[in-house]
């Protein structure tokens, strides 16, 4: 089999091995990983085609992670798809209206990023091990909210890791907090920080740069890791589901081998949807990607015009796991499409950074056909929610409800009919207050668990533990600090 080897899209590093390109997170230069070049998927979609979950992991992973052992990849593999996921399935796929909803929220944490942050703590120590490093790998995590909590339900009791998450005080919702304070496990931090999320990320960066704090971490026998969306290691995951979705709608005789399969992705970093872009890179013959955006349509405005540009006002929405401006994993495709030209790609990073925009040539945006891209208002996003459940049966979060209303849009003003799959990301029970109240008004004046339970009467569909869970659960962190003491809390909680 080919050796995939990574390089970094801001030319500083190339001939990166995947366990190296895990282990770093984000290259030294301030660049993404990507592969040298495309493997090809090397069994036939028939053939996977009634396979479980794991073994198209299997199939899929090899091909991009070309230095673990199968022995090590199938334990990865078998650890993080096992019974934190309340379905054996996985993934299941829920034919409702006009398309086919793919649920990546049966994980822990109940959203998508299960689906990646649950096999790289495995991945991370296994690279670690390859790589003869012995210290312990010590996540630093900024949140807003979703990512914190899974990255601490993936980590948690993994041995030879700890993970610190720091989260703005009053900037979360009571749920998101009341999931992050009450986790258990002994490598766990979570901490309360007096300043916004930009605060606690730009923290966390300082913290990461800090020259003399590496060197006494490494002394300690410790070293960091990132565990956020721009690393390999959870991108290469998230391309499993897709490969997955057309084998399982070929079992289901939905679609034939070749026929094309459209894919509609609830955007926000351009993690998900560049998975499914890699997913048809190695061979999967997916049709349209559509990226669906909410009101911070940044990525609209781009596939639109071809010019990126952040200087607006940031819209704080229903589906704030779309609420951003710089979507960080755009760079591997400029990159891509830049014809893998690292200086061009710095070029518009830094006009980004500087300017807040950058502008892609003709010849870089005829490359985007595999794209397309809408949007969805606040209205627009609250009536598909309310329209799913009236004529479908099927209760939705607001982040599916995104793509599910610029797929309908999609179909109806381009006449393609293709069979879709839309990536559902998230359990309506997670944000249960916008999605109750887009049903109808008068929930708005019930209490969080009150409306967990109408939810359930409504939808049929049982609790899930992450919710059940933390009604009674202890809280075990209550950590407050000053931005200023971030570093000093991280120190302490590693006895240096
Ligand atoms: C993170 C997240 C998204 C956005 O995914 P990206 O990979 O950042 O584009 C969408 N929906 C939910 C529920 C999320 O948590």
């Amino acid at each position: 089999m080919k050796e995939i080897l990574y390089r970094s899209t801001r030319g500083g590093f190339s001939g990166v091995k995947a366990s190296e390109a895990i282990l770093q997170g984000l290259a030294e230069d301030g660049g993404l990983f990507v592969p040298e070049s495309m493997p090809v998927l090397d069994v036939k979609l028939s053939d996977l085609a009634g396979k479980s979950y794991q073994e198209v992991a299997y199939e899929v992973m090899k091909l991009f992670l070309t230095d673990y052992s199968e022995e090590d990849l199938k334990y990865c593999i078998s650890h993080a798809y096992d019974s934190k996921f309340d379905t054996a399935e996985i993934a299941p796929i829920k034919k409702a209206d006009n398309a086919y909803y793919l649920e990546l929220f049966h994980g822990s944490t109940i959203a998508f990023k299960d689906m990646a942050l649950s096999i790289l703590p495995y991945l991370m120590t296994t690279a670690a091990r390859m790589n003869r490093i012995q210290d312990e790998i010590v996540i630093l995590t900024a949140t807003s909210g979703d990512t914190g909590k899974a990255a601490l339900a993936g980590f948690a009791d993994v041995p030879g890791t700890r993970i610190i998450v720091f989260f703005p005080d009053g900037g979360v919702s009571p749920i998101q907090k009341k999931q992050m304070v009450t986790q258990k496990g002994a490598n766990c931090k979570v901490v309360a920080v007096k300043g916004n999320f930009d605060d606690c990320q730009t923290g966390v960066k300082n913290i990461f740069n800090d020259k003399a704090m590496k060197e006494e971490m490494a002394a300690g026998g410790f070293r960091f890791s990132s565990a956020n969306s721009i690393n390999i290691g959870r991108l290469v995951p998230q391309i499993v589901y897709y490969v997955y979705s057309y084998a399982e709608l070929l079992k289901r005789g939905v679609i034939k081998d070749g026929d094309p399969l459209n894919i509609v992705v609830p955007t926000g970093n351009f993690g998900n949807i560049l998975a499914a872009y890699y997913a048809k890179s190695i061979g999967v013959p997916l049709g349209k990607l559509i990226c669906a955006s909410n009101e911070n349509k940044v990525l609209f405005d781009f596939f639109q015009t071809g010019a990126y540009d952040r200087n607006r006002e940031f819209m704080l929405t229903s589906s704030p796991s779309m609420d951003i401006l710089i979507s960080s994993n755009l760079e591997r495709l400029i990159y891509r499409i830049a014809g893998n030209d690292a200086e061009k790609n710095v070029a518009m990073m830094n006009a980004l950074s500087n300017n807040g925009k950058y502008e892609i040539t003709d010849e870089m945006k005829a490359q985007l056909s595999d794209f397309c891209a809408g949007f969805a208002s606040e209205a627009e996003t609250a009536q598909e929610i309310s329209y799913m459940y009236q004529n479908a049966d099927y209760i939705i979060d607001t982040h599916t409800a995104v793509a599910s209303y610029v797929y309908r849009n999609y179909r109806e003003t381009t006449g393609d009919t293709a069979p879709a799959v839309i990536a559902s990301t998230a359990s309506p029970y997670k944000f249960t207050r916008s999605v109750m109240t887009a049903i109808d008004e008068k929930y708005n004046a019930m209490e969080d668990f009150a409306l967990v339970d109408a939810l359930c009467e409504l939808s049929g569909v049982k609790v899930p533990a992450a919710i059940e869970d933390i009604r009674s659960a202890e809280v075990l962190h209550t950590s407050v600090c000053e931005i200023s003491q971030m570093e000093e809390t991280v120190k302490a909680f590693l006895s240096l």
